[in-house]
């Protein structure tokens, strides 16, 4: 072979694996179900965790661990055979002075690793109690080694991803990995390079060195995913495209005035804040947070009014009808002398033809809706700012659809899900944010306490007073993960009980998920007419949803719902002058669920419950991060590596803020690197 053909002939980083030695199209193919097309994407697909392959003497070992335990054998292996197919192979080992029984299941061909009087090495699950061992693997030797575990897939095994990523390592594509983190930032964070890392993160030498390269590598992560939000903020700070809203200020302030109540301060700071946004030419891309209750939506309905006072459509999207026509209400009552329209899938096809042709023709001043406002067959008129309620639970996608539905207009998000700043800097760093912090005087914080089963007919008894004295009770049934049949079965089951028990003293009414939509507008709206005194409801009791009259929230075996969820649940009490109560049913199985009873009693500030939330569960399981637009990380973990995160954001927010920073050369490495369009889904 000649030159050329030889330099033709090597692995490139974009060489597809079917080049690799020992790998065809065949073997290639199995890899797509991971993502894993080229020789560098097994480079830096990295593994999850190790198994840490060194041995221990059984006294380092807790009960149920997993490790190498070597010993020699000391009774000759026996397999026995039970059932159909199943067998246990069993025999002893002697560390030191001590015995210990091994077992392995349905493994029997290992008897003939098992030789008396031989040193063997066992990768298994330490019990305590019984001084036994439950063997996974005979190890040929005693290998003083860390073993990468990866994710893997059906039809794929950690074995043969191991071979492959082997093969990409042998081919030497590695040395074509250029570096990616500026110089000058490795030399001040004293990060590895490249190279070596990513050889690091597969095999590593040791444990320090590992933590080395992980250490460069979160960082790595981190870093440009704060570079691609902080270039996208600029961005949009920059955009001339923007609307410049020239609202009335005159005509605000008289609305204003018109309010039954004074805003708070931290209302009044964040619609100063939502209305310089609004005016200038900048595209206003913002965040409005606040616990429930804290006045969120009167905010948003003076920004929509202050677009139509510049001559402005605007839109208020919610997540279902419930709460739109709840929004559409509270809009109509504010501005009786503006046309605010509704437009929701469930409107009959007559109602909604009108709709649509207010909208377009301009007649609508204010739109609330659900999805159907995204949807093609509508066409705004003139549409300058645009709402939305609970938006974490719209995609990233149609966030951007809406946007471009008007002249880009300006955009406004509301949430009553208090995002601790961890999170918030992570998913919305690309936004800005205005919290509403404090509530409105005169509130009474709700009462909340803990009891366990057992008191269920003591809190029973007591709501027979409440209910007397004309107040209306929420009752949460219990929820069984992962299967909405036996939620309705509990919530039914509930129901009966509760009828049972209150009689003529109270009408019990039932909601659940399997209901339509218009029964459940049709029950909500009577219990907030009072025709019921009792809803119980599985969670599917919608956020935002106002019943002032309510005041006493029962959640039963409180502890199977994470603490941002009972924050929610209980945020929908509390909502009138009279004193609120809520009541958690539960016996915690273990320490977190106690834990998060007792956080729930001692405090009603969601900040503060979501920091702890994120603390006890991490952050994926509180947003469904797919549609959260919260992105996932491959190795970085927003919780704990919340340091990394923040001198990650420092660092990218100073190198932008530089307008002409891709023209130094400390910088030259990251253009490369940086995904053009910033966008995370
Ligand atoms: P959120 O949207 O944050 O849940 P709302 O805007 O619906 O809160 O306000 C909840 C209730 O408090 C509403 O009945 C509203 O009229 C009232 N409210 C809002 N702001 C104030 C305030 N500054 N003072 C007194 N009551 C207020
Ligand atoms: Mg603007």
């Amino acid at each position: 072979k000649n030159t050329i053909e030889m330099i033709e002939d090597m692995i490139q980083l974009d060489s597809p694996i079917a080049d690799l030695k020992g790998f065809g199209p065949k073997s290639a193919e199995k890899f797509t179900k991971l993502d894993l097309y080229t020789v560098g994407d097994l480079l830096l697909y990295f593994p999850f965790r190790y198994e840490d392959f060194k041995s221990k003497s059984i006294f380092e070992l807790m009960d149920g661990e997993k490790a190498v335990i070597t010993g020699t054998v000391v009774t000759p292996a026996n397999v026995q055979y039970y059932g159909f197919k199943r067998n246990r192979l069993s025999f002893k080992i002697k560390q030191g002075e001590a015995v210990i029984a091994i077992s392995f299941f349905n493994q029997p061909y290992l008897v003939d690793k098992i030789e008396m009087g031989a040193e063997v090495a066992i990768f298994g699950k330490w019990d305590q109690k019984k001084s036994a061992v439950t063997g996974m693997k005979v190890l040929a030797q005693v290998e003083d080694d860390m073993q990468p575990v990866y994710h893997v897939a059906q039809g794929v095994s950690q074995a043969q991803l191991i071979k492959a990523i082997r093969a990409a390592f042998d081919s030497g594509a590695l040395n074509l990995l250029e570096e990616s983190l500026p110089q000058v930032l490795m030399d001040k964070y004293r990060l590895m390079g490249r190279q070596e890392a990513v050889r690091a993160m597969h095999f590593p030498k040791d444990l320090a060195e590992y933590k080395q390269a992980l250490r460069r590598t979160k960082f790595e992560e981190l870093f440009y995913f704060q570079m691609n939000l902080q270039v996208l903020k600029a961005e949009n700070k920059s955009e001339t495209n923007g609307l410049a809203i020239a609202y009335d200020e005159v005509k605000i302030k008289a609305k204003i005035a018109e309010l039954p109540f004074p805003l708070t301060e931290a209302q009044q700071r964040s619609l100063s804040e939502i209305l310089a946004d609004m005016k200038s030419g900048a595209h206003m891309n913002r965040l409005l947070q606040g616990d429930v209750g804290s006045g969120k939506t009167v905010i948003a309905s003076l920004a929509m009014y202050g677009a139509y006072t510049a001559g402005l459509q605007s839109a208020l999207m919610v997540p279902t009808e419930i709460l739109a026509e709840q929004h559409y209400q509270s809009l109509q009552g504010l501005f009786p002398e503006l046309e605010v329209v509704l437009l929701t899938s469930g409107m009959k096809a007559a109602d909604k033809k009108v709709a649509l042709s207010k909208i377009e023709s301009g007649e609508a001043q204010m739109i609330v809706g659900t999805h159907s406002l995204i949807q093609d067959a509508v066409t705004y008129h003139r549409l300058g700012l645009v709402i939305t309620d609970e938006q974490h639970r719209f995609g990233v996608n149609q966030r951007r659809i809406f946007r471009e539905k008007g002249d880009n207009p300006d955009v406004l998000m509301m949430t009553a899900t208090p995002i601790p700043r961890t999170l918030a800097i992570t998913a919305f760093g690309e936004m800005d944010v205005s919290i509403i912090d404090q509530m409105p005087a005169g509130r009474k914080p709700i009462i909340t306490r803990w009891v366990k089963h057992e008191q269920l007919d003591t809190v029973l008894t007591w709501i027979k007073g409440e209910l007397e004295k004309d107040a209306q009770v929420y009752f949460i049934s219990p929820l069984i993960e992962e299967s909405e049949a036996l939620d309705l079965k509990n919530a039914v089951a509930l129901h009966q009980e509760l009828t049972d028990f209150f009689g003529d003293l109270a009408t019990v009414a039932l909601m659940h998920g399997r209901m339509k939509n218009d029964e459940k507008d049709q029950i909500m709206q009577d219990f907030k007419e009072r025709k019921s005194q009792i809803l119980v409801s599985t969670t599917v009791i919608e956020v935002g949803v106002n019943v002032p009259n309510a005041t006493v929230m029962i959640i039963m075996d409180a502890d199977r719902f994470g603490l941002s969820q009972l924050h929610q649940l209980r945020g929908r009490v509390g909502r009138g002058h009279k004193q609120s109560y809520c009541v958690l049913v539960a016996n915690p199985k273990n320490d977190t669920g106690k834990k998060r009873m007792q956080a729930m009693c001692e405090t009603t500030d969601g900040f503060v419950l979501a920091e702890e939330d994120l603390k006890m569960r991490g952050s994926g399981e509180i947003f469904g991060t797919r549609q959260s637009g919260i992105p996932e990380f491959q190795v970085a973990d927003i919780v704990e590596d919340y340091n990394i995160l923040e001198e990650a954001r420092r660092v990218a927010s100073q190198i932008v803020s530089d307008p002409n920073w891709r023209e130094n050369p400390d910088w030259q490495v990251l253009g490369a690197h940086l995904r053009s369009q910033g966008e995370f889904d």
